[in-house]
């Protein structure tokens, strides 16, 4: 599965040739795409439970008796929000990351452990959610070419390209009946929005850190406050969730959306090490709605060879 790596490159190409500044050397080059990325998918992830907390608060609707649809509409607002404007600048854009982000998932669950995620029915599989964002993006663009050509191919695993816009109009009629006309919101802010971040043991404390400085939960509060304009009501706490965590979660009866450290920390550095990050439950995360099924769980070290004796 290169597409990850190859959206990465792409990515990267196009950093590059903006940064023509001396000021940028190879390091930071690499250390901001690495962060953007990161970024992208963690504002992805928000914004998917963004999507439960609409369907939940604002539309009332039962997503557990229907945990795959659910999740496959929690994916389809969380694009809608975020996909690129006309004219922006489509590398660097969060739903691209995104794609990504869950190619990157199932190449990292490409192994027998996956088989053993307890709640991997409930959602759709990672590469599924990869295509069906890049075949929304195509479908959000009717102009010639493209501006989202270069996502063709990852449509094109799971989905029909040419059914994408269809798939994008009638996603789009549906928000605008969720959103109804939301302008001039600005002056009259509507939303009630916290942030907060929990403190937290050794382990997880860069990916806090990250969290903090990146500014993921705090830009989400303001836009939920700013432009989206409907009267929901929640925390949005960055926290740690135990090692099996669900990514982020949005949890109902608590009005709060989790950005779980550990999931900052995956993205950040990879699949822990045994034992690295703690075994902190959060209360949220017991009967949440998650983003993605429970934790891969770490790849069991090789046995050592059994040389037969004599
Ligand atoms: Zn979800």
């Amino acid at each position: 599965m290169p597409f990850a790596r190859s959206w990465l490159g792409l990515v990267a190409a196009s950093i590059v040739g903006l940064a023509a500044s001396p000021a940028w050397g190879q390091d930071s080059d690499e250390t901001a795409l690495e962060d953007q990325w990161v970024i992208g998918n963690l504002v992805f992830l928000a914004y998917h439970e963004v999507g439960h907390l609409l369907l939940d608060q604002m539309a009332q609707a039962d997503q557990r008796n229907n945990r795959l649809l659910a999740e496959q509409s929690a994916d389809d607002i969380a694009t809608w929000l975020i996909s690129p404007e006309p004219g922006e600048e489509i590398e660097s854009s969060e739903a691209v990351a995104a794609i990504g982000g869950w190619l990157e998932m199932a190449e990292a669950g490409n192994d027998a452990s996956v088989a053993h995620l307890p709640d991997v029915e409930i959602y759709p599989d990672a590469v599924t959610r990869a295509s069906r964002i890049a075949c929304l993006l195509l479908g959000s663009d009717d102009s010639e070419p493209n501006a989202f050509a270069p996502l063709e191919m990852v449509a094109a695993l799971r989905f029909a390209v040419a059914d994408c816009r269809e798939t994008y109009l009638a996603l789009d009629e549906s928000m605008v009946e969720l959103f109804g006309d939301s302008e001039d919101i600005g002056d009259n802010p509507v939303a009630r929005v916290r942030v907060q971040h929990d403190p937290v043991g050794p382990a997880l404390v860069d990916a806090r850190a990250f969290l903090i400085e990146s500014r993921v939960l705090q830009d989400l509060r303001d836009d939920l406050v700013e432009y989206i304009g409907l009267p929901v009501n929640v925390v949005l706490r960055g926290a740690a969730c135990g090692r099996d965590s669900p990514g982020f979660i949005y949890n109902s009866s608590r009005q709060e959306i989790v950005a779980c450290y550990e999931e900052v920390d995956w993205y950040l550095f990879g699949e822990p090490e045994d034992g690295a990050t703690g075994a902190e439950q959060d209360p949220a995360a017991i009967d949440g709605l998650g983003a993605r099924p429970r934790r891969i769980p770490p790849r069991q070290p090789p046995s050592p060879p059994n040389p037969r004796r004599q």
